[in-house]
């Protein structure tokens, strides 16, 4: 597919310009729509990393060595120039779909940002200023007579920065910057000021960069949503909607549609692994329907899938909605109006696909209704029925905090990851991404109790 002119970018580019692109128009490249799609998750794989790290408050230098790793996978098996195309390709599909609304545009736009910041710093001096160039910023690097002629005075500004700026001066490559671009660093007396030019150390100069990235990259994301709901052509958008939509929601872990560890769960053992190892979502769904004796569909969807991928089997699944939904609505009509749905969900029915339970991300993004249980309690709920449900899950005060923390910052996975972490006493590093990934971890830390 075609998606807009930019040259491509061919093998005797690499080495002579940089090879962290600014992104200023789409590639004009025949993609695949396989690559349309694969390069995207690939890069959302490194956005994504970069937003748990950032909103587990790693430190800048972890934050660093992560982003080397993840940008390393992301170009693997790879020539140069072909990484280069996956590295334009990439950003420009999740442009489109970043783009759609403010929430969305903003998550990008820092991500985008954070990954920008650190490439750009590990890039060398040469492609650094070609960097600069690019964005048409009127830095001048100083040249090596007129550094000897302001050393001494670099020195004096480096030696009070210490230690953000290195104290001695000799390896820094300085720029010149006409001094009204950088109010906050002459009034903040972190440069030298002389005829008009702030001498400004390339350390310094990487916020700048960024700013203008960043700048940039917001005008260009509300642009592409404008044109994608205007201009692109009919056929062209019905072909892109359904990749773009789901590419929004896509969830990069392992899949849960079939148990793993723990094979089976049976009837008699619901209540207590429900009490013990479910999520809230999933707790929430489970204690309304012993209470109600029903849930709408989008709970049963919630609920029916996650109860298949922790190994119900179909015949105990439907003996457990049957012995519920009898008390409200009868035993014939639940088996003529909701036992097709089970069976449908197990690939028992229609078109017999075998259904995968939902993944945070997508039980997050849900917008349940009135009379819904479904849905992400610590997205979906008040603060105040928040609050009491975690309490009523053993939740100390202690951890509260935080966890409303999390919350308030719509970091909603890490909340649920923080709760998991007080109720088990118990690390979760790779964070929650997956009510069955939370169901798993945690029985294997209570069975790895047991077993003591
Ligand atoms: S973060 Fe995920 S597992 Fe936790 S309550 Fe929300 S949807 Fe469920």
């Amino acid at each position: 597919m075609e998606i807009a002119p930019q040259r491509k970018v061919s093998s005797d580019d690499v080495g002579v310009a940089s090879t962290l692109p600014v992104y200023r128009s789409p590639p004009e490249l025949e993609i695949r729509l396989e690559d349309f799609e694969l390069f995207a998750i690939d890069r959302l794989r490194v956005l994504k990393g970069i937003s748990d790290a950032l909103s587990r408050g790693k430190k800048p230098d972890e934050i660093e060595k992560l982003v080397e790793v993840l940008w390393k996978t992301h170009k693997e098996h790879l020539q140069p120039s072909e990484a280069i195309n996956k590295d334009i390709i990439s950003h420009f599909v999740l442009r489109l779909v970043y783009c759609r609304t403010e929430e969305l545009r903003k998550w990008f736009l820092s991500m985008e940002t954070t990954l920008f910041r650190y490439r750009f710093k590990h890039e060398s001096v040469e492609s650094q200023r070609a960097l600069l160039a690019e964005f048409d910023l009127p830095y001048k690097a100083v040249s090596n007579a007129e550094f000897e002629s302001v050393k001494e005075k670099l020195s004096q500004v480096a030696r009070s920065l210490r230690p953000h700026l290195p104290s001695s001066t000799t390896d820094v490559v300085f720029y010149k910057v006409p001094f009204e671009e950088v109010p906050e660093l002459v009034a903040g007396r972190r440069v030298y000021v002389h005829k008009g030019y702030a001498y400004v150390a390339m350390n310094q100069v990487v916020s700048l960069v960024v700013t203008q990235f960043r700048s940039n990259l917001s005008k260009a994301l509300i642009l592409t949503n404008r044109k994608w709901a205007s201009t692109i052509c009919d056929k062209e958008k019905n072909r892109l909607t359904p990749i773009v939509e789901t590419l929004a929601t896509s969830y990069l872990g392992p899949d849960y549609s079939e148990p793993k560890e723990f094979a089976e769960i049976s009837l008699k053992d619901l209540d207590q692994v429900a009490n013990n190892s479910f999520p809230l979502c999933m707790r929430h769904l489970f204690e309304k329907l012993r209470e109600d004796h029903h849930l709408k569909h989008g709970g049963r969807m919630q609920l029916g899938l996650f109860l298949k991928g922790v190994g119900l089997k179909l015949d105990d699944a439907l003996a457990f909605w049957k012995s519920e939904f009898s008390k409200k609505v009868g035993p014939e009509r639940f088996d003529k109006e909701y036992a097709y749905s089970i069976r449908h969900n197990y690939g028992k029915e229609g078109k017999r696909v075998d259904y995968t339970p939902y993944s945070c991300q997508k039980i997050i993004s849900c917008t349940p209704g009135v009379g819904d249980h479904h849905g992400c309690p610590y997205r979906h709920f008040s603060e105040e029925n928040l609050r009491a449900a975690l309490n009523k899950m053993g939740v100390s005060s202690r951890y509260m905090t935080d966890v409303m923390d999390k919350v308030r910052n719509r970091h909603y996975q890490l909340a649920c990851t923080l709760t998991f972490e007080a109720i088990h006493g118990s690390p979760c590093d790779s964070g929650i991404n997956h009510p069955n990934q939370y169901f798993s971890d945690s029985q294997k830390i209570l069975q790895a109790k047991v077993e003591i």
